[in-house]
């Protein structure tokens, strides 16, 4: 038997949105700028994709601007704010995705200063030092929805009420809780936000920024004026369709899908407890189908690889910094022991997994530690 828990990574194509793009696949291939009806069809099918994932996140479509996923999203909110703006601070999460951090930390060497916000011991932003980062001048401010690696969610809402009294302009990144928890991009009071397809059974290639209107974003790639002149190049038309389709998905069985992970998240996280695991931002509010942990003196790469051999798809530390054999940013940032952190795992299910992988996972997975233990006692 094998199992695939790697769904923050990315996840399968669902059935659904597979059908929704196949035409456009295949016989409808205009494009969305042309004035025939092949175009217009295009055009069409555009504007319900706009309409569907407006409606999961509680926006009007026109404040949705289709780019290629969440990593150009997020450079696109960062550097394409910061080129219209008079350098000044920008302020994120220390566990921000690399894809925020690494051009936040680009503005850094052009006039502005990057401040990085603690968060606690349980993955949660400190609002104290929220709080402390306001006390210079900021014009830009960052902070995930979710963290991929922990599933902590972040008050976001308090963070975005803070920015706008001090006059800056607040983005998250949704990446990892569309369609695993309710989106509501209004309530939240943010300007901005990232979302992707491939991590709520759409597929690659395929995400947004949805943007507030009077946001003064300029575009990171210019041409002929497509998505509002914000992202120029002929629309992915059978991605941005499925990316729509993934939506109205996720809005049908979101509830449904929240509780099934959750029932064998928990279930395999007391059985990890139970042999000696230590589990990371337990303590804090969670996306329902993660679990992030490790055991002492047990390196995380090696689980993984052994995992892998007895079926089970999991991941260490973050799936986007895999190549780095470093300890994750995100357990450093929350004063994780970095040889602990060495040992992180994680684990995020989905809608095809079943009761009997996660019983079968716990088998496995006390059988592969067993045997790595007395390895380490042996070589001690
Ligand atoms: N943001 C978060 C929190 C993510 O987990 C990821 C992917 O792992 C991204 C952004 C990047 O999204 P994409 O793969 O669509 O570029």
């Amino acid at each position: 038997m094998s199992a695939y828990f790697d769904h923050n990574a990315t996840t399968r194509l669902d059935d659904a949105v597979l059908e929704a793009m196949m035409p456009f696949l295949r016989d409808e291939y205009g494009n969305a700028s042309s004035r025939h009806d092949a175009g217009i069809r295009a055009r069409k099918a555009l504007n319900v994709a706009r309409e569907q994932v407006a409606a999961l996140v509680n926006v009007q479509p026109s404040q949705v601007v289709f780019v290629s996923g969440g990593t150009e999203a997020n450079n696109m909110f960062v550097k394409g704010m910061a080129s219209y703006l008079k350098p000044s601070q920008i302020a994120v999460s220390a566990i921000e995705h690399p894809c925020v951090m690494k051009p936040a930390a680009t503005l850094a060497r052009s006039g502005w200063k990057l401040r990085k916000i603690n968060v606690d011991a349980t993955g949660v932003i400190d609002m104290a030092d929220v709080e402390a980062a306001f006390g210079e001048p900021t014009a830009l401010v960052s902070v995930m929805l979710a963290n991929n690696e922990t599933g902590v969610v972040q008050p976001v809402g308090e963070v975005a009420q803070r920015a706008r009294a001090a006059k800056a302009w607040i983005h998250t990144d949704a990446v990892q809780v569309a369609g695993k928890l309710p989106v509501d991009f209004e309530a939240l009071g943010v300007h901005a936000m990232t979302l992707s397809a491939h991590k709520m059974y759409g597929p690659k290639g395929a995400g947004a920024l949805v943007v507030d209107k009077r946001l003064p974003i300029k575009p990171l790639v210019g041409g002929g004026g497509h998505e509002h002149g914000l992202r120029s190049g002929t629309e992915n038309v059978p991605a941005i369709v499925g990316f729509g389709a993934a939506c109205e998905l996720a809005a049908g069985r979101r509830q449904a899908l929240a509780e099934h992970t959750a029932q064998l998240r928990d279930l395999i996280e007391t059985g990890l407890v139970e042999i000696g695991a230590t589990v990371f931002g337990a303590g804090a509010p969670r996306i329902p189908n993660t679990t992030y942990f490790a055991f002492q003196n047990i390196d995380g790469e090696t689980l993984v690889i052994e995992l892998n051999k007895a079926g089970f798809a999991v991941a260490s530390g973050s799936a986007c910094s895999s190549t780095s054999t470093d300890p994750s940013a995100t357990l450093l940032a929350m004063g994780v022991d970095p040889d602990l952190a060495r040992g992180a795992v994680r684990i995020s299910l989905g809608v095809d997994n079943t009761m009997q992988q996660a019983q079968e996972f716990l088998i496995a997975i006390a059988t592969v530690v067993d045997r790595l233990r007395r390895l380490t006692a042996v070589a001690v």
